[in-house]
């Protein structure tokens, strides 16, 4: 592809002698985990989010297992979350021998739809998850005050918005606990898998970073059965070195976002609206009712795109067991078969952006002219 939907070779071209020499300095060090690296970016984050605490972890899923764990969900109980997801959020429910409970979205930025939330709760709800689905903050201000209500936990999936804000308020640290991911494609990438957890709670951090250890607080005693799910120290070396760049490239990733909104706005299609800091635009989503031709449509052009998500968590074949059914979630099936995601990374040049727009007017131009009314519409 010409232009791809996430170029990481960009980045890493830009700081490959810093990285280099943060790798060779843990190689020499001899200490690969849990050391000083670790430490430090659990503090740098925890400023940086706004917690008391951060605790580092092998990926964002498992960070939500141990969150949510540390927050007392386990077998039997219901935690509440979105039906739009990446699968990483009910997978990692239903590892805890919990039960994922889908509530629809919001068709304006498809995040869980609050007004939804109080009609699935029962006497076996434990927790709330949102998600803060492509980097937008979800409805915190909403969801805060029913978990508060009915006595519930609430652990944000901010895998996708590290960096992002609600009311001023870094995305992380509303909620008991938020659990971040630093897969390579997430706004703070790892060259690998790495996750943190953060809390402003004593015994929430306590708990997960005993559970990240095999329940051990003292060397070959064990309390409880726990994982072994660390951040390793080169992963950790290598996000120390790109953390003082996350402002830069997050303001770019907004200055991309609207300047697909200058050059889209006519273009029929529904755009994700470039507010405050409250969206950080892991990805640049669009929808379209003829979503798929678009899509190959710019293929043909040389210009990548993703369909996330083409599948409501409630249709996935290993969640079955669960009993929903196709129509359960009108908002999330629809946005399934609309969503397409723009190429969206800070090295994107200006240039670029303008010639994947070109591209999406050329073809909703095409669909005015052949179909005799709008190319599309937007999903609300
Ligand atoms: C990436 C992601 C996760 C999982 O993070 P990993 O580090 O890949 O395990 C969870 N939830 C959402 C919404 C994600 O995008």
């Amino acid at each position: 592809m010409e232009i791809p939907a996430c170029d990481l070779k960009r980045q890493h071209l830009e700081l490959a002698p810093e990285l280099e020499r943060a790798v060779a300095g843990v190689m020499a060090s001899g200490r690969f985990v849990l050391g000083e690296n670790v430490c430090r970016l659990e503090e740098e984050l925890a400023s940086y989010v706004g917690t008391k605490y951060a605790v580092g972890v092998a990926n964002g899923t498992e960070g939500l297992i141990l969150a949510l764990e540390a927050c007392g969900v386990g077998p039997g109980d219901e935690v509440i979350t979105t039906a739009f997801s990446f699968f990483a959020t009910a997978g990692a429910i239903t590892r805890l021998g919990a039960k994922p409970v889908f509530v629809d979205v919001d068709p304006l930025d498809f995040n869980l739809a609050p007004q939804e939330i109080q009609a699935r709760i029962t006497p076996a709800s434990k927790a709330i998850v949102p998600v803060h689905l492509y980097g937008k903050a979800a409805p915190m201000e909403r969801i805060l005050p029913i978990a508060r209500r009915y006595g519930l936990k609430v652990v944000e999936d901010a895998a996708q918005a590290l960096g992002a804000t609600a009311g001023g308020t870094r995305l992380g640290s509303l909620g008991d606990a938020g659990v971040v991911s630093f897969y390579p494609t997430k706004n703070l990438g790892a060259c690998g898998d790495g996750g943190m957890v953060f809390t402003s709670d004593p015994e929430i951090a306590g708990k997960v970073r005993f559970l990240r250890a095999h329940g051990s607080l003292k060397p070959h005693r064990h309390q409880v059965v726990g994982y072994n799910s660390r951040l390793d120290e080169i992963q950790a070396a290598l996000l120390r070195v790109k953390l003082p760049r996350l402002a830069r490239w997050t303001t770019r990733r907004q200055d991309i976002a609207r300047l697909y909104q200058g050059h889209l706005k006519r273009a029929g299609l529904g755009l994700p609206r470039v507010g405050d800091g409250d969206h950080v635009f892991n990805r640049y989503t669009v929808t379209s009712p003829d979503r798929d031709e678009l899509k190959a449509f710019l293929e043909c052009q040389g210009i990548a795109t993703e369909i996330y998500y083409p599948l409501g968590l409630h249709q996935q074949e290993a969640l079955a067991y669960l009993g929903y059914r196709r129509g359960d979630f009108p908002m999330t099936e629809r946005a399934t078969g609309e969503v397409l995601s723009l190429p969206m990374f800070p090295e994107l040049t200006d240039h670029e952006v303008a010639r994947v727009s070109e591209a999406v007017l050329t073809f909703t131009r095409r669909r005015l002219t052949s179909h005799g009314g709008p190319a599309g519409r937007s999903l609300v």
